[in-house]
């Protein structure tokens, strides 16, 4: 299987936001990664990055004040960087603004992979605001190909690429295992040595749903695995990965 990761952004703020006990005058620059997995018949987008109207204006495209608290730069967005045309998957490891974003812009044919815990929860009011969540970014899924998940899914039936729930960060966050090295971890960890700091953003649906999450990527991690972290910009190189 080609795995390759793009950078389809970044995004600049405070860093206390992302890692607790930080200093909140420090700021930090992160990027945002989509993911292609590519088999001989399939070709599977993991997350969408932003969307370009986002970037530009936060606050009036999402109409949330907080949306201000981000500086958000575009790289390319993700249309610019792969053939769209031809996806027959896409997976949201969750729903927040930097994975499903640029959802709006992919061909509404190809089926969406959400846990359903997610999905619920992003129709839930309360659980919208604790979240940070934007609805414009997930409403147009309602007249997509929206396949909903409880729990660990084997995408393709052959073992090959396992989407793992790892709840916490957001009610029904999923990562996602490539083959039998990789582990694509989404943000149950923004950081790598937020697997053994647990040093959460500070906000999560569940900060003890989260170490859980956290616990089980460690321990793949221990026996050998890769696990990349959400958005560490010290470990997150675009290009092909090896597995
Ligand atoms: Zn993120």
């Amino acid at each position: 299987m080609k795995i390759e990761m793009f950078n389809v952004g970044w995004i600049s703020s405070s860093a206390a936001i992302w890692r607790q006990g930080e200093d909140p005058n420090q700021r930090i620059r992160f990027p945002v990664p989509a993911y292609l997995l590519e088999t001989e018949r399939e070709r599977i987008l993991i997350d969408t990055g932003l969307h370009p109207a986002a970037v530009d204006d936060p606050q009036s495209y999402y109409e949330r004040p907080e949306a201000g608290l981000f500086e958000l730069r575009l790289e390319r967005d993700i249309t610019a960087q792969i053939d769209v045309g031809t996806l027959t998957h896409v997976v949201l490891t969750h729903l927040h603004f930097d994975h499903a974003g640029a959802l709006a812009l992919l061909p509404p044919s190809v089926p969406v992979f959400v846990q359903r815990s997610e999905w619920e929860g992003a129709h839930d009011e309360a659980t919208v605001r604790r979240n940070f969540f934007y609805p414009r970014d997930y409403q147009a899924l309602d007249d997509r190909n929206l396949v909903l998940l409880d729990g660990d899914h084997d995408l393709l039936g052959d073992g090959s690429v396992t989407l793992l729930l790892t709840p916490g960060h957001t009610p029904g966050h999923q990562s996602v295992k490539v083959g039998e090295r990789l582990v694509l971890g989404g943000d149950v960890a923004h950081f790598s040595a937020t697997l053994d700091d647990k040093r959460f953003p500070v906000f999560a649906e569940d900060f003890s749903a989260q170490a859980r999450s956290v616990d089980r990527l460690r321990q793949l991690r221990d026996s050998g695995i890769t696990v990349l972290p959400g958005h560490d910009p010290g470990v997150l190189r675009p290009g092909p990965l090896t597995t």
